[in-house]
């Protein structure tokens, strides 16, 4: 009960534990994407705020002739238009100085009912030559189109409109200025001036998209000056990279003029985002490291603690199990010599049957110490081993032939079989007697139907093998990883009354190794298994470090 409650409790706090390691690294991956986000976003506001400013410097420029225009003398206007007479001078200082500016092509002057927007009818066209205003009737479709667009928003607006001007544009092509009385609350003319289409891109964007964007600007940034409309790219800050739409990563507009142009503009990889990059990359990196390797501690500090307990508990089980084991024959014992003592045995056939019972109960109880001395020895480290050069068919067959009697009487067929050509390996005799003993047992004790027992030693490579196969109740392949760590035995209801407790294999593991070999195991549940000791030829582990084999006559001579 007390075990249960402490293994909940463990499984309990590894869950915390993987919960708060889990928990503190998504808070971790978090702030570091926000960290990369706010050094991106940061970079990012200094090419925004100057498209801005290239968008406000575009307007100045254009407006810059245009200041004269809150100087005008509306009433004066309204009444030349009204008498057919001549404009006021400062009409024509504003429409001079808008002539000298390239950014302008021809100047145009309607009244508000812009006659001639409608089909028929002339307009005053600036004429450089005399410096005044002119009617003519060729008129572009730009400029009944510019005023005509005015005249539509100016009705709307006029009303509540208390400045004496406006001004439009019509996307790129024009500008006019709308001229009102704001006593009357009337429009009383539109001054339309065409715009040089060219020379705002080639002689003012450009320009200025290269000096504040482009190589020598080295902000990171391409810009495109995009007509949306069309579709085409007028003019870039890196005219050798081709607009991409997927790369666009913010755009800026003209408001209130030049409607069709945007400029849209994407991010190179600069040096601050690529360290950026590179930064989060790497503390991701020791991030996942660093959980990986804590992750690891924890689920191994809790399989070892998990493994020590079942050994724990294995021991404790053992203890009861020796201690039982122990008693039995020491009570069979007892009761054969004290029923000998009293001299109540007389028949000559019982008295041979009580020293049976005492000399078998002996040899029980003299091999179960011996297995408890090899584990404490092993564990100690305390064997003692006589190698010597040895032919395991022969060994192999002196032991049959000492238990075959044994074997044969628990009904057991033996199978015996051994190579001809089988070379010596080194090791300990008396250990091998024991690791035979102890696999032969176990076919022994974990046979119940077919009662086979096969036995092969033969040669593979530079290793000579002993099988022990039996056809007994196989090992179940879950517990097959742990078969042979000490005290473990397979929970399985037909050998559950089959004595035994755990270390047999174990010892046999533990001697392998001692005597340069190795145990292997094959087994199907309800099948059989085949237990294989390995041990390496005499000569091959005796090859020198350069790899040449001594002749093995010398070392034969050697050794013994
Ligand atoms: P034990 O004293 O319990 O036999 P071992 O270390 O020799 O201890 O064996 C450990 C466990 O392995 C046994 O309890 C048994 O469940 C299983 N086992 C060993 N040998 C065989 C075998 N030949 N066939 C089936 N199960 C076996």
């Amino acid at each position: 009960m007390k075990w249960k409650k402490l293994l909940t409790f463990r499984w309990i706090l590894l869950g915390l534990g993987l919960v708060a390691l889990l928990g503190l690294t998504g808070l971790n991956v978090y702030s570091l994407y926000a960290l990369h986000e706010n050094t991106l976003k940061s970079s990012m506001e200094k090419p925004r705020n100057q498209l801005l400013e290239v968008s406000n410097e575009t307007r100045n420029i254009i407006m810059n002739s245009l200041r004269d225009r809150f100087r005008q003398n509306i009433p004066l206007i309204e009444k030349a238009i009204q008498e057919n007479g001549d404009m006021p001078e400062s009409f024509y200082n504003l429409v001079k100085a808008a002539y000298e500016e390239p950014v302008f092509i021809d100047i145009y002057f309607s009244d508000s009912e812009c006659e001639a927007c409608d089909g028929n009818g002339s307009l005053q066209k600036f004429n450089p030559e005399t410096s005044r205003m002119e009617w003519t009737n060729q008129i572009p479709d730009e400029v009944k189109d510019g005023i005509g667009m005015s005249r539509t928003r100016m009705r709307v607006l006029v009303q509540d409109y208390q400045y004496s001007t406006r001004v439009f544009f019509d996307t790129h092509r024009s500008l006019t200025i709308a001229f009102v009385n704001t006593e009357t609350k009337q429009v009383v003319g539109y001054l339309l001036m065409t715009l040089n289409r060219e020379y705002i891109i080639q002689e003012i964007l450009e320009p200025m998209l290269l000096t504040t964007f482009g190589e020598e600007a080295n902000n990171s940034v391409v810009v495109w000056l995009h007509d949306w409309t069309r579709n085409q790219v007028l003019a870039s800050s890196h005219p050798e990279i081709p607009y991409q739409r997927r790369a666009e990563d913010f755009i800026q507009s003209f408001p209130e003029m030049l409607n069709n142009w945007n400029m849209k503009a994407a991010f190179m990889e600069s040096p601050l985002v690529a360290a950026a990059n590179a930064s989060l990359i790497r503390n991701l990196t020791a991030l996942g490291v660093a959980v990986f390797l804590l992750i690891g501690a924890l689920v191994f500090m809790f399989i070892t603690a998990q493994k020590e307990r079942e050994l724990a508990l294995r021991q404790a089980g053992f203890l009861a199990n020796v201690t039982h084991e122990l008693k039995t024959p020491l009570a069979v014992m007892q009761a054969a010599g004290e029923n000998l003592a009293d001299g109540r045995v007389k028949k000559e056939e019982r008295l041979r049957a009580y020293g049976k019972h005492i000399f078998d109960e002996s040899m029980r109880l003299r091999r179960m110490i011996e297995k408890l001395l090899d584990v404490a020895k092993s564990d100690a480290g305390q064997l003692t081993l006589k190698p010597v050069m040895c032919d395991l068919a022969e060994l192999t067959r002196k032991y049959l032939d000492e238990q075959r009697d044994y074997i044969e009487e628990k009904g057991f067929t033996i199978d015996f079989t051994s190579a001809d050509d089988l070379s010596p390996v080194m090791i300990d005799p008396e250990s091998y007697e024991t690791m035979l003993s102890n696999l032969v047992e176990n076919a022994i004790k974990y046979s119940f139907d077919e009662k086979y027992l096969g036995i092969r030693v033969f040669k593979q490579g530079k290793k000579v093998i002993v099988d022990v196969e039996d056809r007994g109740i196989g090992i179940p392949q879950s517990d097959q990883k742990n078969i042979f760590e000490k005290f473990y035995r397979v929970e399985d209801p037909n050998t559950a009354t089959t004595k035994g407790h755990g270390l047999g294999l174990s010892i046999v593991k533990d001697l392998a190794n001692h005597n340069g070999g190795d145990i292997r195991m094959k087994s199907s549940y309800r099948k059989g298994s085949t237990f294989s000791l390995h041990f390496p030829i005499f000569f091959e582990a005796l090859k020198t470090r350069n790899g040449e084999t001594k002749p093995i006559e010398n070392r034969v001579e050697h050794v013994v």
